[in-house]
C-alpha cells in the first residue's frame, strides 16, 4: 500500500509572534511537490498555534506537540485534545523524547495520551527513540518496541497514526542516523508491526524519521525504503524546510 511522504516541522518551545509571521511566509512562498506527493504539517507552541492554522498556505497542516491525557477539566496548565479539536487542530504530536526525558512521561501514559487524542478525533505523530545508552548496549529495539507496544494494545485503528522513530542521540546533536542505521530501525519497526498489529498495518503505517534532519542529509535518508518522512526539529525554523519537504520526490 503506498505511504504518502509526511515531513512534520516541530517548531519546540521556539518563537516571537514576528519569528513566526516570517517562518509562515516562507513556508507560504516555497515550491513545493502537491499535496498528493507529499504531507506537510508544522507544530508551533499552542499560543501560535491559531495564528498559523489561519495564514499558512491551505495544503500545510498544524500540529500542537503535546496535550493532555483526558478530558479536560481541573488541570491547571495543560490544553486538551477537547479544544485543540475544537480548534479545528487536526494533528498532535505525542510522547517526544523531550517530554518523556524532562517531564517523565512514560511508555503507558504516552499510550494513554494516544487512545485519548485518538478518540477526540486527532490524529497522532507519536514519537519513539532510543537514548545513547540504550543503543550502545544493544538494546534499541526492544526499547522502541516497548514504545510502541504501550500504543498498539491501546488502539485498534491506526490509519490516524503515524510513528516517529527519533534516536535521542540524534535529536538537536547534529548527529544524525546514518541512512542505513535509520533504515535498520524503520524495518524491525515494522516487521514488529506486521508480527503483533497486522501485515496490513505495517504496510499502510508511515514511519517517519527525526533527529538532526536538514537540507544536506535529507535526500539519502528518504531514499531508503522504510522511511517515510521526517520529523524536523530546528531546520524546521529555515528555509531548508521547503528543501526537506522537496526530498518527497
Ligand atoms: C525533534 O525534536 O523532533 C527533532 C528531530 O529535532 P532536531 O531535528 O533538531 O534534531
Amino acid at each position: 500500500m503506498a505511504r504518502k511522504f509526511f515531513v512534520g516541522g516541530n517548531w519546540k518551545c521556539n518563537g516571537t509572534s514576528e519569528e513566526v509571521k516570517k517562518i509562515v511566509s516562507v513556508l507560504n512562498g516555497g515550491q513545493v511537490p502537491s499535496p498528493d506527493v507529499v504531507e506537510v504539517v508544522v507544530s508551533p507552541p499552542f499560543v501560535f498555534l491559531p495564528e498559523v492554522k489561519n495564514s499558512l498556505r491551505p495544503e500545510f497542516h498544524v500540529a500542537a506537540q503535546n496535550c493532555w491525557v483526558k478530558k479536560g477539566g481541573a488541570y491547571t496548565g495543560e490544553v486538551s485534545a477537547e479544544m485543540l479539536h475544537n480548534l479545528g487542530i487536526p494533528w498532535v504530536i505525542l510522547g517526544h523524547s523531550e517530554r518523556r526525558a524532562i517531564l517523565g512521561e512514560t511508555n503507558e501514559f504516552v499510550g494513554e495520551k494516544v487512545v485519548y487524542a485518538l478518540s477526540q478525533g486527532l490524529k497522532v505523530i507519536a514519537c519513539v527513540g532510543e537514548t545513547l545508552e540504550q543503543r550502545e548496549s544493544g538494546s534499541t529495539m526492544e526499547v522502541v518496541a516497548a514504545q510502541t507496544k504501550a500504543i498498539a494494545e491501546k488502539i485498534k485503528d491506526w490509519s490516524n497514526v503515524v510513528i516517529a522513530y527519533e534516536p535521542v542521540w540524534a535529536i538537536g546533536t547534529g548527529k544524525v542516523a546514518s541512512p542505513a542505521q535509520a533504515q535498520e530501525v524503520h524495518n524491525e519497526l515494522r516487521k514488529w508491526l506486521a508480527a503483533n498489529v497486522s501485515p496490513e498495518v505495517a504496510a499502510s503505517t508511515r514511519i517517519i524519521y527525526g533527529g538532526s534532519v536538514n537540507g544536506a542529509n535529507c535526500k539519502e535518508l528518504a531514499g531508503q525504503p522504510d522511511i517515510d518522512g521526517f520529523l524536523v526539529g530546528g531546520a524546521s525554523l529555515k528555509p531548508e524546510f521547503i528543501d526537506i519537504i522537496k526530498s518527497a520526490e
